[in-house]
């Protein structure tokens, strides 16, 4: 009942941080708790088939449970597990990995253990929002499920820079009276800042407004004079009053169109917009697993990568001898793979990239190469479409090779691959995103039956 205190186990911990028990039957989540604790808990909110409780006291602790090293952890919603050891933490990502697919998929698979890094200053890309604080600007990271905006001084999972140059950037527009944009009623200009860094220690910023104005050019000038690290800055306009980032247009006010970057040792160019792995270290050893799971050919593999981004899992995994298709559907991102494809020593003959849907995809690679020995997916979170799963069933490939950033979707759809004679060999958790509740995982399905 709402306002009870009482005490329980915790024996299971969700991915946005919640430790779970249970009491009278009825399933109870605890923010800040972790696998092992007894507790003592205040019932906030009861609903039919679940409760949410405050932590009051622990009772006993949990052994995997660590004094947080960030401030304001509790209230920002960017990382869940900064109570728990990391260890711990890898721990929870394969087992939720193996329970999706029985629970969702309704099969059992070999998971290997969670492949990692660092697990602080891994991310080469952050997106600040900005708020109004009385005539102010501020900045941080949304607390969870909401938009208010959590401030800090330093934020573990990133540079110190990143952080550096938004409040720099906020006290400039207050000098200057750039005000900040306000979602409530849609005044204001400046919304976001997003910046990405290359392992050089590069910076491309790109600073999303709500409308033009003269005033940025001057922001820019005191930015770049300030920073070293910053090798461009563009604007995007954004008028819409939604939660997407960016707007349609977007330009340069100073500096370099693009920034450079190195994965598997190759160069990749990357406009503001193009899609990239925010954790390159892991992301390069994430493309070296899939690149492990593709047989060499001694006339070269023919690959198809749908939903290719810049083209990097692609021009990560393909040999020279291979043939190269890639499908994405942003058409900034596929100039980058085109350019990309081009730096890397790629040519026309054995390499394709082309803006549409994934469900072309297998059309356009038969048309140009014949038919994908191997098919790599990569989608956004929802998964694959139906449709998508069946032209690539329908184009009878050797292997699938599934990268995910959604465990209940990859479970789900390789269920459906099953059906069409694909069997799911087993899965690896990439830990590209520590202390947080995402987890990428890479499954490679293989044909079963000869068509
Ligand atoms: N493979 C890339 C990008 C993966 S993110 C990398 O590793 O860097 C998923 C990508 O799918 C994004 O670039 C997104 O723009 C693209 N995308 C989303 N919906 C799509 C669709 N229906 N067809 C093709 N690409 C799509």
């Amino acid at each position: 009942m709402k306002n009870d205190v009482i005490t329980i186990d915790i024996t299971d911990l969700t991915f946005e941080g919640f430790g779970v028990g249970r009491h009278d039957g009825k399933v109870i989540f605890v923010a800040d708790t972790a696998v092992g604790d007894r507790c003592e808990v205040l019932v906030m909110k009861e609903l039919k088939s679940h409760s949410f409780a405050r932590l009051l006291n622990v009772i006993e602790p949990s052994k995997d449970r660590i004094t947080p090293d960030c401030e304001v952890c509790r209230k920002c919603g960017g990382c869940s597990f900064r109570h728990i050891s990391y260890d711990a933490e890898l721990e929870l990502k394969k087992r939720t990995v193996k329970e999706a697919f029985s629970r969702i998929g309704g099969f059992e698979v070999k998971v290997n253990d969670t492949v990692f890094d660092n697990a602080d200053g891994y991310r080469n890309k952050v997106q600040y929002p900005f708020a109004v604080d009385g005539n102010c600007a501020t900045f941080g990271y949304y607390a969870r499920r909401s938009h208010r905006i959590v401030e800090h001084d330093e934020c573990k999972l990133q540079d110190l820079i990143f952080t550096e140059i938004a409040e720099f950037c906020g006290k400039v527009c207050d000098e200057l009276g750039i005000p900040a944009y306000d979602e409530n009623n849609g005044f204001g200009i400046l919304r976001h800042a997003v910046m990405r860094k290359n392992r050089k220690g590069e910076i491309l910023l790109c600073l999303v407004v709500a409308k033009k104005d003269k005033k940025l050019e001057i922001l820019a000038e005191h930015l770049k004079r300030k920073f070293d690290s910053i090798i461009g800055i563009h604007i995007n306009v954004n008028k819409k009053r939604d939660n997407v980032i960016f707007g349609e247009e977007t330009f340069k006010i100073w500096g370099e169109d693009v920034l450079n970057d190195t994965l598997c040792e190759k160069i990749f160019e990357l406009s503001p917009r193009a899609f990239y792995q925010v954790n390159a270290v892991m992301a390069e050893k994430l493309y070296l697993h899939a690149k492990s799971l593709i047989p060499k050919k001694e006339d070269g593999n023919i690959i198809l990568d749908l939903y290719c981004g810049a083209g990097t899992i692609g021009l990560c995994v393909a040999s020279e001898r291979d043939k190269l298709c890639g499908v994405e559907i942003i058409e900034p991102a596929v100039e980058n793979a085109k350019r990309n494809a081009l730096l890397n020593g790629r040519n026309e003959e054995n390499t394709l990239f082309v803006c549409g849907d994934a469900s072309v995809g297998v059309e356009e690679c038969k048309n140009k190469f014949g038919s994908p020995d191997t098919i790599i997916v990569d989608p956004p979170r929802k998964g694959l479409d139906r449709a998508v799963i069946e032209t690539v069933v329908n184009a009878n490939p050797e292997r699938v090779l599934y990268i995910s950033c959604d465990v209940a979707t990859l479970a789900r759809d390789c269920a459906i691959f099953a059906e069409f004679g694909y069997k799911t060999d087993e899965a690896t958790p990439f830990d590209l995103f520590p202390r947080t509740g995402h987890v990428e995982t890479v499954v490679c399905l293989s044909r079963q039956t000869q068509k």
